[in-house]
């Protein structure tokens, strides 16, 4: 796989300033109290993150579902128990290897896709939890983080599954960004021939952690 072999030309996403998202615990109180689009009306808890600040590995969603927004954790359900087999097939531990959060921090209502402007509304959670995490590695989780997180319209992920784009400006300066099937869709197509979207997805994962190896080796 080859650094930008996509061709695709990122945002220079800045650090949000001015906010006082400084700290992961000041991400979580603001979230929590947070009343910036209409899905604060409709949802149970704001759901924020998972895992291991430290971790070089961060994993995006896209919001949380209804299990989620029970609990107040990101992928908690279905698809989150996929996720963590395909984790722990290249041996890597959710729990002390990477840091999980969504795009959306509050479940839309019926788990439809949020709206341009909820996701713009949220962003500055998204890059705040990223300036401060400081991963090595971003996996982008379905198409709506793709849109999400790199602006990128109507992406074809079934295309951009598995291949590395290298961030070159601001937040993202240097940081590995791999776009990667959502489980839910793993969920709809579980087949492990070769080729199939789940086969794919093990082949992507064992290559997320050679390049894990390769920054702890660094
Ligand atoms: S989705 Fe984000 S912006 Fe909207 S209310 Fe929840 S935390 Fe605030």
């Amino acid at each position: 796989m080859t650094e930008n072999n996509l061709n695709i030309i990122l945002p220079n996403f800045q650090k949000p300033s001015g906010s006082g998202l400084n700290t992961l615990l000041e991400i979580k109180k603001t979230a929590e109290l947070c009343l910036k689009c209409k899905l604060c009306e409709t949802r149970s808890q704001v759901v924020v993150e998972d895992g291991n600040p430290l971790a070089k590995l961060l994993i995006i969603g896209e919001a949380p579902g209804e299990q989620e927004d029970l609990r107040g954790l990101p992928f908690i359900g279905r698809s989150g128990k996929l996720l963590d087999k395909i984790l722990e097939t290249a041996e890597i531990s959710r729990q002390n290897d990477t840091y999980i959060c969504n795009i959306i921090k509050c479940r839309p209502p019926e788990n439809r896709v949020p709206t341009s402007s909820e996701i713009e509304a949220c962003k500055p959670y998204l890059l705040s939890q990223i300036d401060i995490v400081k991963p090595k590695i971003i996996l982008l989780l379905g198409s709506t983080s793709l849109t999400g997180l790199l602006g990128i319209k109507n992406p074809k992920i079934t295309k951009l599954h598995g291949q590395w784009i290298i961030g070159s400006e601001g937040i993202l300066k240097d940081i590995w960004l791999m776009p990667f099937f959502h489980p839910s869709y793993l969920l709809r197509n579980q087949s492990k021939e070769i080729d199939s979207p789940t086969w794919k997805a093990l082949q992507a994962i064992k290559e997320v952690k050679r390049k894990l190896i390769e920054f702890c080796a660094v």
